[in-house]
């Protein structure tokens, strides 16, 4: 399996201007494909897709039409165009009629280049690669900003790619999947269903999980990911206020000072996506983790993404496009199959509103807690690893296991909680976010009725320091636990009462 790893380049002025004109050949090899086959449609020919024709095209050019870029730099280009033209035809064959062929130019179009038409130097602990460039040009060596993740033999292709006036290098590199000593391994016959959710990016549930008696279930709390968004998104709108009055009208040019503005927005939109990345990966870090430990080889996993179109009011409708689950789902599948882990993906119709021990529908339950109001069972436990339980039970059984009535044994499992996003500010204590400042009041609650705008503080929704409220260091005593201890200490976890 392949892995990518984005590594910045340190590079000089001469360069830097190297290195974007091989983006701006890009985009002219990609243009002039476009032309070409703008000139075979006007003159009713079948246009150029194929990689092989458009290669014959680019050599009947010649070497040296397109500045700097090297022949298989320019190959590169013509094999995404081919393939986003293929990949287009095969779906308008299958009916999607609004998918469109590449037709729209770009100024710098990425270059890849595989292995063996570069040079990576790792031994001097300056890390530098030598990029091809067109024959008869001098030789273009970088430096990497930082070593490269894994050994440079294992390189399969490097990419050069910019984001704004940043150079980076995407090097993917062919990494093996994790091998276990014998008797230790993912086990294919061990299933836990993965419950995704926006308080939970992450509920696992294993019935009869490790030791093959009690349940195990796993709880990765977002909620320094919800706070994350939150906090950004607050720290927009008070920046926009702020400068509201300053702004230049459209059309009009900006001044220097509302050009630096403009920079720091866009630095802190990088910063907030970077910050929610690196916490989707932790998250599905732990679930992996979890199940390794557990000698769990087949993860059900319930796609909810049939919900997302559905209109559900302006704040959900922003906390579910926040949620980004497709992006979850990836992460999880990446990391299960690098540790050897299988992932089925389920109908989870449903899956939270059933009962896990008398497999009867419930109505929709309110809060965290699933309670089963049906005779005999009486059955409650949290509500995401309910719909974890029965999203295990829908997997495609194993050969060789009975299925035994309920899904779980109804005695409180073994529940570990982990946190999404431990590097956030505002996650813990000792690093307070400064954004926190900016929170206003929720919209539809009047001062009156909320606790804090009551005793005089503006500071919504909580106080995290005790110091900042004087005498208030009573009620606060639950904040400083809670940092420590798992979010959902004191909730009933699946427990039959
Ligand atoms: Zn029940």
């Amino acid at each position: 399996m392949h892995r990518t790893a984005r590594v910045e380049l340190r590079v000089t002025g001469g360069q830097r201007q190297r290195l974007f004109g091989l983006l701006r050949s890009g985009g002219d090899v990609w243009a002039a494909v476009l032309e070409l086959n703008g000139w075979r449609r006007r003159r009713g020919d079948r246009p150029l897709a194929g990689y092989q024709e458009l290669c014959r095209e680019l050599a009947a050019a010649g070497e040296g039409t397109f500045g700097e870029l090297s022949s298989v730099g320019a190959r590169s280009v013509l094999r995404g165009y081919s393939d986003a033209w293929i990949s287009a035809a095969r779906r308008r064959r299958a009916g999607e009629a609004s998918v469109r062929f590449p037709r729209r130019r770009r100024g710098l179009v990425p270059v890849r280049f595989y292995a063996g038409t570069f040079t990576i130097e790792t031994d001097s602990g300056r890390p530098r690669v030598r990029l091809p460039v067109a024959r008869g040009r001098p030789p273009l060596w970088v430096r990497l900003a930082r070593p490269l993740p894994y050994p440079a033999e294992r390189v399969r292709s490097v990419r050069l790619v910019h984001q704004g006036r940043w150079l980076f290098l995407d090097v993917t590199v062919e990494v093996p999947v994790a091998t276990y000593p014998p008797g230790a391994g993912p086990d294919p016959a061990r299933i836990a269903g993965v419950d995704l959710g926006i308080i939970h990016p992450f509920a696992v549930l294993a019935s009869r999980g490790a030791d093959g008696k009690r349940d195990a279930g796993l709880l990765v709390s977002g909620r320094a990911l919800r706070a994350e968004h939150r906090l950004h998104l607050a720290e927009g709108k008070a920046r926009a206020r702020a400068t509201a009055a300053r702004a230049p009208r459209p059309g009009q040019r900006g001044s220097r000072r509302w050009r630096r503005y403009r920079a720091r927005g866009r630095r802190l939109e990088g910063r907030h996506r970077r910050r929610l990345t690196q916490a989707r990966h932790e998250a599905a870090t732990e679930v992996v983790r979890w199940a390794v430990a557990r000698r769990i080889g087949t993860l059900a996993v319930g796609d909810p993404r049939g919900l997302l179109a559905r209109d559900a009011g302006r704040r959900q409708n922003k906390a579910v496009r926040d949620w980004a689950v497709g992006d979850l789902l990836h992460k999880l599948a990446d990391k299960a199959e690098a540790a050897g882990i299988a992932v089925h993906p389920v109908d989870e119709r449903g899956t939270s509103s059933t009962c896990p021990v008398c497999t009867r529908r419930v109505a929709k339950p309110r809060g965290r807690v699933f309670r089963c109001p049906h005779p005999g069972c009486g059955f409650t436990g949290h509500r995401d690893l309910v719909g974890a339980a029965n999203i295990a039970a829908r997997a495609p059984a194993p050969v060789g296991t009975a299925s035994g009535g309920s899904l779980v044994t109804g005695s409180p499992p073994v529940t570990t909680h982990r946190r999404a996003g431990r590097h956030l500010p505002g996650a813990g204590r000792s690093r307070r976010d400064p954004r926190r400042g900016l929170l206003s009041r929720p919209p539809g609650r009047s001062t009156s009725t909320h606790p804090v705008a009551r005793g005089g503080g503006s500071t919504w929704p909580a106080v995290a320091r005790p110091e900042n409220q004087p005498g208030s260091g009573k009620s606060l005593a639950g904040t400083r636990r809670e940092d420590q201890a798992p979010p959902h200490r004191g909730k009933p976890c699946l427990t039959r009462h």
